[in-house]
C-alpha cells in the first residue's frame, strides 16, 4: 500500500495544492480543515506522516503536534510542521513538543516532497531493510527472514508484516490494517484480517518460535516482543 499522509491544514487552496502534488508523487492523501477533525482522522485511519499547519481555527498546531506526541498510540507518526513563521523561538517550540521537522510557508513541493521522504525513512518507509526482534524483510527482493532462516509468506502476509514493521509495538485495529494492507476502497470483512493474521503466526513461528504477534483483545495486533 501506498503511504497515507494527512495533511492538516484550515487554508483550502493550500491543502489542495499539495494534496494534487502529494497524489501525483504516489502518496495517499487525507485533508482535515480543523484541528478536530484532524485528531479524529488520525484515530480512525493511523497516517504514516502528518503535516500540520501551525495556525488552525479551533487549536493551535502546536496543541495537536502535542497531542500526537503524547498519546503512545500515535506518538511514533512523524509530524511535519507548516507555519508562515519563521523565527528561532517558533522553531523551538515546535520541536519543544515533538514536531519532526519543520517548514517554512512558502516552501517548494520539492523540498517539502525530499522532507517527507526523509521522515517517513526514519520509520522504515522507503527503507528496503526493515527489521525488529530477529526478523528481517527486504521490501526489493521480498525476502524475509527470522534468526537467520528463510521464511516464506503469501503476498498479503507479506504486506501485513511490512505494515507491523513500520511501527513495531503498535496496536493495529483491524479497520486500521484494512486501510493499510488491503485498502479503504476494497471491501474485506474484519474478520479476513483474522485469517491472515493466522497465517503470518503459522509461517513466522515454524519450528517452534515465540509468537510476537500479540493479540489485544477488542483493540487489535501488534508485533511486539515483550509481553
Ligand atoms: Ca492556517
Amino acid at each position: 500500500m501506498k503511504p497515507l499522509i494527512l495533511i492538516i491544514e484550515d487554508e483550502h487552496a493550500q491543502a489542495q495544492i499539495l494534496q494534487y502534488n502529494l497524489e501525483a508523487e504516489g502518496y495517499r492523501v487525507k485533508h482535515a480543515p480543523t484541528a478536530d477533525e484532524g485528531l479524529l482522522l488520525i484515530q480512525e485511519y493511523s497516517p504514516n506522516l502528518i503535516l500540520l499547519d501551525w495556525m488552525l481555527p479551533d487549536m493551535s498546531g502546536i496543541e495537536v503536534c502535542r497531542q500526537i506526541k503524547v498519546n503512545p498510540e500515535t506518538k511514533t507518526i512523524p509530524v511535519i510542521m507548516l507555519t508562515a513563521r519563521g523565527t528561532e523561538d517558533d522553531k523551538v517550540r515546535g520541536l519543544g513538543v515533538g514536531a519532526d521537522d519543520y517548514v517554512v510557508k512558502p516552501h517548494s513541493i520539492k523540498e517539502l516532497i525530499a522532507r517527507i521522504k526523509a521522515n517517513l525513512r526514519k520509520v522504515g518507509i522507503g527503507n528496503t531493510e526493515l527489521s525488529y526482534a530477529g526478523i528481517e524483510m527486504n521490501t526489493e527482493t521480498y525476502r524475509v527472514r527470522r534468526d537467520g532462516e528463510n521464511i516464506k509468506l503469501g503476498p498479503t502476509e507479506f504486506r501485513l508484516l511490512k505494515t507491523f514493521l513500520g511501527r513495531p509495538q503498535k496496536v493495529w485495529s483491524r479497520t486500521q490494517l484494512l486501510d493499510h494492507v488491503w485498502g479503504a476502497d476494497i471491501y474485506v470483512d474484519e474478520r479476513t484480517v483474522d485469517v491472515h493474521i493466522g497465517r503470518l503466526r503459522k509461517s513466522l513461528n515454524r519450528g517452534k518460535r515465540r509468537n510476537l504477534i500479540r493479540t489485544i483483545r477488542s483493540a487489535g495486533y501488534a508485533l511486539d516482543q515483550d509481553d
